[in-house]
């Protein structure tokens, strides 16, 4: 991505981070050991790896909901001292509330910042057409499908025009047909509003559909950094092009069983 000069400036960075659970009655859990990365400014970088490896912990560290043991997170060259409005996270799990509408529940975070009625409704109406929700403003959460209810999740965070937006296995409990049609939804979303972007999954092709680089969680650490060179809009024809899947065969030899297992040796003798 040569042709942006934004790309080459560094908003986030991680330096020999580390992160170490202690648990009850149990040796110290170490998740990371000593990470470095940065993550360009505007960039979409997503991190994939195993169930257990330390992607949500590495997330909630630039999200400001972690700290960690060893080394330090920044932005913009600053040491993260907490959750912020700038670095919006979307969860797999929605944090919405069952008992406010859509547009209350989008509002909620500028409410509580105690941004003026007027811009309020101004801006939750901007950002519901952005996700497509225009007209189910005074819907309740119990009234959507799991697809719209992510929507409202994603307005919610993008509502406080944050600088760095973080996602946590966004659509990991959606349909198949859903998560496809929201992880187009997403690019284009990227797209217009071009905000640096770190997103954790499991799901390697929706990290490479959605992505500029993709690297790998594994065993305490990042093992593999790609570039993602496909253009934008990726068209969903993408997915079965060769250049997409042997990118995708790439990725999975990184993390799949064959990279996690130590070669068996039998009949020692
Ligand atoms: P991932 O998101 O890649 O599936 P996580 O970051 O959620 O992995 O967790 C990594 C490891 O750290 C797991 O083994 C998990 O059980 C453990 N872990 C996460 N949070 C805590 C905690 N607060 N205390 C103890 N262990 C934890
Ligand atoms: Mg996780």
């Amino acid at each position: 991505m040569s042709d942006n000069g934004d790309l080459d400036r560094t908003k986030i960075e991680l330096r020999g981070v580390g992160k170490r659970f202690e648990r009850h009655r149990q040796e110290p859990l170490t998740v990371l050991d000593s990470v470095d990365l940065t993550v360009a400014e505007k960039g979409f970088l997503s991190i994939v790896g195993p169930s257990g490896s330390g992607k949500s912990t590495l997330l909630f560290m630039i999200a400001g909901l972690e700290a960690p043991t060893s080394g330090e997170v920044l932005v913009e060259g600053q040491p993260i001292k907490g959750p912020s409005a700038d670095r919006g996270v979307v969860f797999q799990e929605d944090a919405i509330f069952p008992w406010r509408t859509v547009r209350r529940n989008v509002e909620y975070g500028l409410a509580l910042r105690g941004v003026p009625k007027q811009e309020r409704r101004e801006r939750v109406d901007r950002y519901l057409e952005l996700v497509k929700l225009t007209g189910f403003e005074g819907l309740y959460p119990r009234q959507l499908s799991g697809g719209m209810k992510k929507r409202v999740a994603i307005a919610e965070v993008l509502v406080n025009e944050p600088q760095v937006l973080l996602l946590d296995e966004p659509f990991g409990a959606l349909d198949y047909v859903t998560k496809i049609s929201l992880q187009e939804e997403l690019g284009r979303i990227w797209q217009r509003a071009r905000l640096t972007t770190v997103m954790v999954t499991h799901d390697i092709e929706e990290a490479l559909f959605l992505s500029d680089r993709v690297v790998v969680l594994r065993d305490g650490g990042l093992r593999y950094d790609v570039t993602v060179p496909f253009e934008r809009p990726r068209p969903h024809e993408l997915r079965n092009e060769p250049r997409f899947t042997e990118l995708k065969e790439r990725l999975w030899s990184e993390i799949g069983p064959a990279a996690r297992s130590a070669p068996v040796v039998e009949n020692q003798a």
